[in-house]
């Protein structure tokens, strides 16, 4: 757990999301995780730490960056245009200070609980009337538990209720104490891959925690029913009948209800190309693969089912 911290980097704050969680909601995305998803949909929000992103197509040229860079850092390139040496590059932002077109940016902001439920509180009156509210996303935020866990209950004491957007992979304690607290209502719990080695294979790491952590909220009282498993379908990787019945299995064997499926898109990778790095890219499943799926669970596990990112 994270120690008592006034701010956070935050990467974006999201209004009107309709796919994390119950009603409209404003989806606060948190930077740092400690997975690695090789199909990340948000790379820019892994490393923990403030990074520097490059949005090519707002460029003007101006060459403002270039001349500012106290490091020597950034050339221009006839053909690429500006050129950013990582190695360099220490991320003092002072390009992005005096990048007129906002075409260098920092990839986050630091706020604070009230800054972000200032942001929030705006859209009180949709909540209320859908049932919507706060989803803390990520990133991870089991990174930063402790600071979730206020910002929690400061939205407790406005009326605004919370969605937890997690992948699991976090100490189990502080999942449990953010899970049960009243204001959360629903918990979005990612299921990257059942089968440990395609798990490791692609994210980085085993998924016994995950699916430890998994049991002990299904298993309690005050937690079981906010569950909605989330998994990413990557073709290819963790769409296969072995992979989909064995987490069938798994949700009829501890009682999670609700699943979400999200077919893979590849906007992971221009935006991992900003910070500097390179994404893979992976397949999404056809249409008729994810509906077979969706049937599956729904009529032989008797799940509700939501496929998300659908047109
Ligand atoms: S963040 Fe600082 S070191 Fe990095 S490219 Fe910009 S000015 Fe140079
Ligand atoms: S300061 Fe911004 S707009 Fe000007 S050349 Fe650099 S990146 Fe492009």
């Amino acid at each position: 757990m994270s120690h008592t911290q006034n701010s956070i980097l935050v990467g974006s704050i999201q209004k009107f999301s309709i796919e994390d969680g119950p009603g409209i909601r404003t989806t606060v995305f948190l930077k740092g995780c400690p997975l690695r998803c090789r199909w990340c949909h948000n790379p820019e929000l892994i490393d923990p730490r403030q990074q520097l992103i490059q949005l090519p197509n707002s460029c003007i040229g101006c060459g403002c960056c270039v001349r500012a860079c106290p490091r020597g850092a950034v050339s221009m390139d006839p053909e690429e245009g500006v050129v950013i040496d990582r190695d360099k590059c220490d991320v003092c932002l002072v390009c992005a200070d005096q990048c007129y077109a906002q075409s260098l940016r920092p990839v986050a902001k630091p706020m604070t609980i009230e800054e972000i439920l200032r942001i929030a509180e705006q859209d009180k009156g949709f909540y209320d009337n859908t049932k919507g509210g706060i989803t803390v996303s990520g990133g991870e935020l089991l990174l930063h538990a402790e600071f979730v866990s206020g910002l929690i209950d400061e939205a407790g004491k406005r009326g605004i209720s919370v969605c937890l957007d997690t992948c699991g992979f976090g100490d189990p304690e502080a999942l449990m104490e953010l899970s049960r607290k009243e204001n959360v209502t629903d918990i979005l719990y990612d299921m990257k891959s059942i089968d440990d080695e395609v798990h490791r294979k692609y994210t980085g790491v085993s998924n016994r925690l995950i699916i430890d952590n998994l049991r002990m909220l299904a298993a309690d009282g005050k937690t079981a029913d906010k569950l909605i498993m989330r998994m990413p379908l990557i073709g290819g990787v963790n769409d296969s009948d072995d992979i989909i019945r064995r987490t069938g299995a798994l949700c009829a064997e501890i009682g999670v209800k609700r699943v979400n499926l999200l077919p893979y898109h590849s906007l992971g990778i221009s935006k991992k190309r900003n910070v500097g790095g390179t994404q893979e890219e992976f397949e999404q499943p056809s249409e008729e693969r994810i509906s077979e799926i969706e049937i599956y669970l729904k009529h032989e596990i008797n799940l509700q089912v939501g496929v998300l990112g659908r047109a």
